[in-house]
């Protein structure tokens, strides 16, 4: 049996797009990936239809956007990419004559990993990459709210004081993101010099090198999401909380220990099932990538399903 085509999945990050042709059973093909050249949507556009018209099939696109998604498709409030509102969507219908589905990256990533293991059907999903992002799925309903549901990085959590880039002080983001551990890390080590500006990628290879700044670190942005992953388990009840994004990807077993040990001090769930289980993806593929696809297919008229 030959899976069949049924969606492009794009992933628009902080840094780099990611395309794919995504497949009935989930699995994905053609995978491309490009360093953001501008932060300008129309780069973006050009990117998305430059990839869609190299295909020899007319398939549906679905886009995950690092910000918030109204329900027409326009993205507003993303940091790396300025959206201002731009309606994505209805330009991408217009170029490439096909559905267009955009939402949140990190929400198409939750409906990505519910599809990858859908016998849990509520997962939450903390995504700690270039920023932090979150998504969920609710008894196999995908939450949207008005368009930025789960959009977790500006939660207050009890660790530090580090200003955020929103303007107050500790927000999950300011410890738990790509970019804070970067910055925090470079703070606290001032007689390092480099000779080009530190990474999160930096801060991971020093901690499995017995760097003790960078392990306490990664171990605060653990404990950072351990406690938001507390939070929106009371909120939202799921069966598990995964944990995806760049930052996890580098540095996951180092930080999944302390976000473990920091969701069991605080989580609380009125049930007798236990708590949810909190893990690393397990998605061998761009669960955005997937997710985005699958739910562009789905959205698709003609080939609903
Ligand atoms: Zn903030």
């Amino acid at each position: 049996m030959t899976a069949t085509p049924v969606g492009i999945g794009v992933d628009v990050g902080g840094t780099k797009i990611v395309l794919g042709v995504v497949h009935d059973d989930h699995s994905c093909s053609r995978l491309t990936r490009i360093e953001t050249a501008r932060r300008d949507p129309a780069w973006v556009v050009a990117a998305v239809t430059g990839y869609a018209r190299e295909l020899e099939w007319s398939l549906p696109v679905g886009v995950g956007a690092a910000g918030a998604a109204d329900p027409e498709g326009a993205v507003h409030f993303g940091s790396f990419i300025a959206w201002n509102g731009f309606p994505l969507r209805a330009v991408l219908e217009a170029e490439l004559g096909v559905p267009v589905f955009v939402q949140n990256d990190v929400t198409v990533a939750a409906w990505g990993e519910y599809l990858l293991d859908p016998r849990r059907r509520s997962v939450a999903v903390i995504a700690a990459g270039t920023g932090v992002g979150g998504g969920a799925v609710s008894d196999g309903v995908l939450l949207t709210g008005a368009g930025a549901a789960m959009e977790i990085g500006h939660l207050p959590v009890s660790l530090g004081e580090s200003l955020c880039a929103c303007g107050r002080r500790g927000c999950l983001e300011s410890i738990a993101s790509g970019t804070s551990v970067a910055r925090r890390y470079a703070e606290r080590t001032p007689d390092r010099a480099t000779t080009r500006p530190l990474s999160s990628t930096d801060v991971v290879a020093a901690a499995r090198n017995g760097d003790e700044v960078a392990r306490a670190i990664l171990a605060e942005a653990g404990a950072a999401i351990g406690e938001a992953a507390a939070l929106i388990a009371s909120v939202i009840d799921p069966e598990r909380v995964v944990l995806s994004g760049g930052l996890i990807r580098g540095g996951g077993p180092e930080i999944l220990a302390a976000a473990r040990a920091a969701f069991a001090r605080q989580v609380r769930v009125p049930n007798d099932r236990g708590v949810p289980i909190i893990e690393l993806s397990t998605a061998e593929q761009d669960p955005i990538v997937i997710g985005a696809g699958m739910l562009a297919a789905a959205r698709n008229p003609e080939r609903a399903g």
